[in-house]
């Protein structure tokens, strides 16, 4: 088909559970994995005669993201009832936010599709709202079981513009906030738990126009990749569609990832009348200067600033700014070994960074995939690395030493000198201990010695070997060499 004559138009509505410990509007937990209906009181169930009271940090989380993707904050606005019927909604309405949401007009930074960075989405609005409840329909061979400790679990809702062009960048849209939620702490990201939802709206038109065609909506993605799949899959009907001169449906679809395919859920016929109004429970939210200077002040730097300063004040490669930023107790670990490693050894923060990075870029990122740990976990604490890396600075540490040293320090606790020391892995460069040895290494192999006295001077490396083995430590082997060549040209 003519793929290359059509272009695809992607807007993206990415829900984040807030990370709060309470709901949006009443007192029980929001955590989830609880046993079923035991985290609901009748505030979230909607018994009458309850009133909902908003938790303060819903808003304060909302600002976070709001600050953090450059949007305007909104010093007053209101929640509304948006209704319709659904067993896992119990109270007969959502409440979220419609005319007014709490942020508008900001933008997120993506890499494009040549890899350039500085692609900006932008976004409409995000707003505050609760979650419903989750119906279940694959436990009961008879009905659906409803769980409602997801009723009023706090939510904001982040809706872009139609700006992304494929689903790569769909994709990396949704790392992206993946990414800023957790840096800002307001959500854990979890796709699989569905902390972090993704319904893709898309429509196609020929490349080179500006109107926007029909699009469907599709839902029930899980992973970066189910998103990638499930765009290629609809952008591909849709254009085989419009090629062969049909229209496009607007309707939202299911992707279904066992059969890898989108199907039709519902059409716009079929689409909800929500008659939204003030919520009448609820006072408005106002946002004062005050607060919004105190939220500004506890942001994080972010993951684009921090990437920078590496590259720039710290002269990392820009790849490993990247991986090192990605996550940020991992750009954490890494800042405080380098902080250490510069105390210790008395030089500035820029020429130890390479070396941290390259011990973390590879042997504590090995461990931490293979093991699924997470970095604050990581048994190997910022100062007993920059310890294990000083004494590879100094020369003390041979590097297959220092990789078993490194391996050592995953289990076992203490001072990676000591540790190194009782299991003979620094180098000795200590000539005095060292000279007994290649007096007898040569006393004892003759024939050799009277062959590199001849001219066959590459036995040098046989001697070396022969003291190394016979020393009951790691001698620095460029010492070694040094005092046998000594010691053979007196004999001359
Ligand atoms: P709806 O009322 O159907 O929810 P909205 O106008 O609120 O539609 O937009 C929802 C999302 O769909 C936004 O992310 C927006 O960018 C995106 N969108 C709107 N129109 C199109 C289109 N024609 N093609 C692709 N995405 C679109
Ligand atoms: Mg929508």
């Amino acid at each position: 088909m003519a793929e290359a004559q059509y272009e695809a138009v992607i807007g993206l509505e990415v829900h984040c559970q807030l990370s709060t410990a309470t709901k949006a509007f009443s007192p029980e937990p929001a955590a989830y994995g609880a046993e079923p209906n035991t985290n609901v009181d009748p505030i979230s169930l909607g018994h009458p005669g309850t009133l909902p009271v908003l938790n303060e940090r819903v808003v304060e989380y909302a600002v976070r993201m709001g600050l953090a993707t450059h949007s305007r904050i909104a010093r007053r606005s209101v929640f509304a009832r948006k209704h319709y019927f659904y067993p896992d909604l119990p109270k007969g309405y959502q409440i979220s936010q419609f005319e007014t949401p709490i942020c508008e007009g900001g933008f997120i930074e993506i890499e494009g599709e040549d890899g350039a960075p500085g692609r900006k989405i932008r976004l409409t609005r995000i707003h505050m709202e609760e979650d419903a409840g989750k119906s279940i329909h694959d436990q009961d061979p008879y009905g659906t079981l409803l769980d409602n400790n997801r009723c009023g679990v706090p939510l904001i809702e982040i809706v872009s513009e139609p700006d992304i062009r494929t689903p790569g960048e769909a994709a990396r849209y949704v790392q992206r906030i993946r990414q800023i939620v957790r840096y800002l702490g307001i959500c854990d990201g979890n796709m699989e738990q569905g902390s972090l939802r993704c319904d893709a709206n898309v429509s196609v038109r020929r490349s080179g126009e500006t109107a926007l065609g029909t699009k469907t909506e599709v839902k029930n993605m899980n992973s970066f990749r189910h998103i990638e799949r499930a765009l290629a899959y609809e952008i591909r009907r849709q254009i085989d569609l419009v090629a062969r001169g049909g229209t496009v449906t607007q309707e939202t679809r299911l992707w279904d990832a066992d059969r890898m395919e989108t199907r039709p859920m519902r059409s716009k016929e079929e689409a909800h009348d929500y008659r939204y109004f003030p919520d009448p429970d609820l006072v408005p939210v106002v946002v004062t200067e005050a607060w919004l200077d105190a939220i500004r002040a506890t942001l994080p730097e972010m993951p684009e600033a921090r990437r920078r300063r590496y590259v720039e004040a710290l002269g990392l490669p820009p790849y490993d700014a990247a991986l090192l930023t990605e996550e940020r107790g991992l750009a954490d670990y890494f800042e405080a070994t380098v902080a250490n490693l510069a105390e210790r050894t008395g030089r500035a923060a820029s020429e130890v960074a390479k070396a941290v990075s390259n011990v973390i870029m590879t042997d504590v990122l090995r461990v931490l995939k293979d093991e699924g740990l997470d970095v604050d976990a990581f048994p190997v604490t910022p100062d007993r690395l920059a310890a294990l890396i000083h004494l590879r600075l100094d020369d003390r540490l041979g590097s297959s030493a220092a990789t078993e040293l490194f391996e050592v320090m995953l289990r076992v606790d203490g001072p990676p000198e000591t540790l190194a020391r009782e299991r003979n892995l620094l180098q000795v460069s200590d000539a005095g201990a060292l000279a007994p040895i290649v007096d007898e290494v040569l006393a004892r192999h003759p024939k050799q010695l009277a062959q590199y006295l001849g001219g066959k001077e590459g036995l040098i490396g046989f001697f070396i070997g022969q003291v190394m083995r016979a020393f009951p430590g790691s001698p620095d082997p460029r010492l070694v060499r040094k005092l046998l060549i000594e010691r053979i040209e007196k004999m001359r």
